[in-house]
């Protein structure tokens, strides 16, 4: 019996602990721009959040994305991910669903 550790990330708005792959990472990239990387192979600071608006909305309020990044995020910014998270939810979700098959 082979048990494959799964890397656990944590939830910067609701603080909990889940497999990186079902996070959608946050990436302050060395130029200083905050986006979400769906690839997590951008290169930066990184933050993980769940994938759900809900958490968004929350790491937004609580300013968590700003303490995971060390840096103050515009809020401009915080509505450009929010316009980009609600895009790729969807995608997000659809993929976390399909590479249950691979099991
Ligand atoms: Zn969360």
């Amino acid at each position: 019996m082979k048990t494959r550790k799964v890397p656990l990330r944590k939830c910067v708005a609701c603080q909990q602990m889940m497999p990186k792959k079902e996070l959608i990472r946050v990436v302050k990239t060395p130029e200083g721009e905050v986006m979400i990387d769906l690839t997590g192979k951008k290169s930066g600071r990184g933050a993980y959040l769940c994938g759900s608006v809900a958490c968004f909305k929350l790491a937004h309020k609580n300013r968590s994305l700003d303490r995971a990044l060390k840096s103050p995020v515009q809020s401009e910014i915080y509505e450009q991910l929010a316009r980009d998270f609600v895009a790729v939810e969807e995608e997000f979700i659809n993929s976390r669903n399909g590479s249950e098959d691979d099991e």
